[in-house]
């Protein structure tokens, strides 16, 4: 069955990381928009400079900017078999967008997964992340450390601390998301799609639990 993904969860509860494993199993590419926005700012383009405004103080890149974004890269071929998006939609404007996106290319999503973690964890776990510079792979530095400190397991890349993940900018990132990206849980609520799982305990059993609700 085609699977047409949107994970949802505050920053912090492990939606990329869950969305990497799901790249593996079902074959199918992950789109985070915050990875796209990451590596414009890398690569010095206007859409980056203008979004690195944005992202530096924690806030939201605007609807418009994000949904051209997601519109042209739902159309390479890689995603005719379904995908994962991560970390889009981020506001209900954004969600009624993507609705009307899918509706025009005659698809739509199958599932909405909600990662589901106490708001006290979350701090926590973002003041430790830390992120590869060449392949985006995450690390915690308690949790999920990495052999060697400083360095990925995967590729040998340089781990970083993202700018956002530090402590001032998270507070700023998590009312931001109480304020426009939680209510998309009524929305997706509403339209029967939403599957929610507990986002505690280890990164097997949170992946175990979204295999479930997949299937
Ligand atoms: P993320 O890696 O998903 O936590 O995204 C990092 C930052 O990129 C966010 O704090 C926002 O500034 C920006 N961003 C990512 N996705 C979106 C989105 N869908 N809408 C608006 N801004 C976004």
């Amino acid at each position: 069955m085609k699977k047409n993904l949107v994970l949802l969860g505050p920053p912090g509860a492990g939606k990329g990381t869950q969305a990497k494993m799901l790249v593996e199993k079902y074959a199918i590419p992950q789109i985070s928009t915050g990875d796209i926005l990451r590596k414009a700012v890398a690569a010095g383009t206007e859409l980056g400079k203008e979004a690195k405004k944005f992202m530096d103080a924690g806030g939201l890149v605007p609807d418009d900017v994000v949904i051209g974004l997601v519109r042209e890269r739902l159309k390479e071929s890689d995603c005719k078999d379904g995908y994962i998006l991560d970390g889009f939609p981020r506001t209900v404007n954004q969600a009624k967008s993507l609705d009307d996106i899918l509706t025009k290319m005659g698809d739509g999503l199958t599932h909405v997964v909600s990662i589901e973690v106490d708001e006290d964890d979350l701090l926590t776990r973002l003041t430790g992340r830390r992120t590869c510079r060449e392949c985006s792979a995450m690390y915690h530095i308690t949790f999920e450390a990495p052999k060697k400190s400083g360095v990925c397991d995967k590729c040998g890349g340089e781990l970083y601390q993202r700018d956002d993940d530090k402590e001032e900018t998270i507070k700023s990132r998590l009312k931001v998301y109480k304020q426009q990206t939680e209510p998309l849980i009524t929305y997706y609520r509403g339209t029967g799609l939403l599957k929610t799982v507990p986002g505690t305990g280890g990164i097997k059993d949170i992946f175990s639990s979204i295999t479930k609700v997949l299937e």
